[in-house]
């Protein structure tokens, strides 16, 4: 029987990028502890309030299909905190709640990409962009940025590798660099949208992880509200990476059709999540900085440790729960480090190469065990990159 090459060919031929990861895991299931430092998820659970609300929600019977939209009550919760943080007038009728934020970027890609139309991204990305832009049958096209610009997309770049290209999908704070897009940068990204007729898919999922700087959505630039699809998500502000709960923001003619996708696709988000989410919301900032607060604090214990001793170097590290360490130092490919730091020391980092071309030779850092072990683990990466650099291969 044929499967279609829509999903056969989702990873474009290339390995996946999770190699490591997966030796990783192997490893732990047959009983070798392993210092995990790869993937983006809290090492806290969702607090307990949040997880009472989700019970009350339940008992009292939000168990059936929930408006397929979004619940009014989350959809206006959601617009409110976007307005309230953009100054963008928003309403209910452009958000749409998806099943998190991955959902929403296939949906975003869905809305504005025809089959064969070509979407750009920025390299590096999060592993998995491209394949969701096959997965809606576009083609992908990455555009470079650079570790000599600390990853700051170039407005020149962008528009450079437009042509044919009808959508441009971006993401600040980023994962994998820890970059926070500055206002010029933003602006020149929005400059070259308008020019060349543009959609922005803006995932914005790590807003409320911002360490140095500030976070802008580029939705709130001038003449970019009509062109922008802001995708958002409770996974990372509140630790709810499990409970799928996320939305797009955008135009109201495109909220429309999303809505029509939603009711063919996934029939909405169960409505006792959504309850819970709209209460996780409504705690407001303070909720927010307590969730993100382990990621600021050993984001400062591990500049204080690569600050020691220079082999490894810090990508600027301004928001999001990783770092993107620098080791083209050692000679090694990013890659070729992980694998040896993961077989010496039972140490699992991501190689840059997993994030695209233009993060070769680093190895990024997720932020996401607890403190001791954490910058015990990152003592022991920069002395084994010591050790590998003085013996150049
Ligand atoms: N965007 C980025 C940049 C991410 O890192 C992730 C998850 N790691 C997502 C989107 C998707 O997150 P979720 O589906 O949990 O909202």
């Amino acid at each position: 029987m044929n499967i279609s090459t829509r999903i056969t060919g989702l990873l474009g031929g290339g390995s996946d990028g999770w190699g490591v990861f997966n030796r990783a895991r192997a490893m732990i299931a047959q009983g070798i502890p392993v210092t995990e430092l790869t993937i983006g998820e809290h090492d806290i659970r969702t607090a307990a309030p949040i997880l009472q609300d989700m019970h009350r929600a339940a008992m009292a019977g939000h168990t059936g299909y929930a408006a397929v939209p979004g619940t009014a009550h989350l959809r206006d919760t959601v617009a409110q905190r976007v307005e309230a943080r953009t100054g963008v007038r928003t309403t209910r009728d452009n958000v749409v709640i998806t099943p998190g934020g991955q959902s929403a970027l296939f949906a975003a890609h869905a809305a504005t990409c025809d089959p064969g139309d070509v979407a750009l991204y920025l390299d590096p990305y999060y592993a998995t962009y491209p394949g969701t832009i096959r997965g809606v049958s576009a083609i992908p096209r990455a555009v470079p940025t650079r570790a000599e610009d600390a990853f700051q997309p170039r407005a020149a770049d962008i528009n450079a590798a437009a042509e044919g290209a009808v959508s441009l999908l971006i993401n600040t704070p980023n994962n994998p660099t820890g970059v926070v897009y500055s206002r010029e940068t933003l602006e020149g990204i929005a400059d070259v949208c308008k020019k060349r007729d543009l959609w922005l898919i803006s995932d914005e999922v790590y807003d409320t992880q911002v360490w140095e700087g500030e976070h802008l959505s580029p939705r709130a630039l001038p003449g970019m509200a009509e062109r922008t699809l802001v995708v958002g998500s409770m996974s990372k502000s509140h630790a709810m990476t499990g409970s799928r709960c996320g939305w797009i923001v955008g135009p109201e003619d495109v909220v429309h059709h999303l809505i029509n996708l939603a009711t063919h696709t996934t029939y909405g988000v169960p409505g006792y999540i959504q309850d819970a989410s709209v209460f996780a919301l409504t705690q407001g900032a303070p909720l927010e900085a307590e969730i993100a607060e382990p990621f600021r604090r050993r984001r400062a214990l591990a500049q204080e440790i690569i600050a020691a001793q220079n082999t490894v170097s810090l990508v600027p590290a301004q928001g999001a729960m990783y770092l993107m360490l620098d080791i083209r130092a050692t000679w090694l490919s990013g890659e070729a480090f992980a694998e040896a730091l993961l077989d010496r020391h039972h140490i699992a980092v991501m190689p840059g190469e997993s994030f695209g071309e233009a993060a070769k030779g680093h190895v990024r850092v997720a932020m996401t065990i607890e403190d001791r072990a954490f910058t015990d683990a990152l003592r022991t990466l920069c002395e084994f990159a010591r050790e590998g650099a003085a013996t150049p291969a």
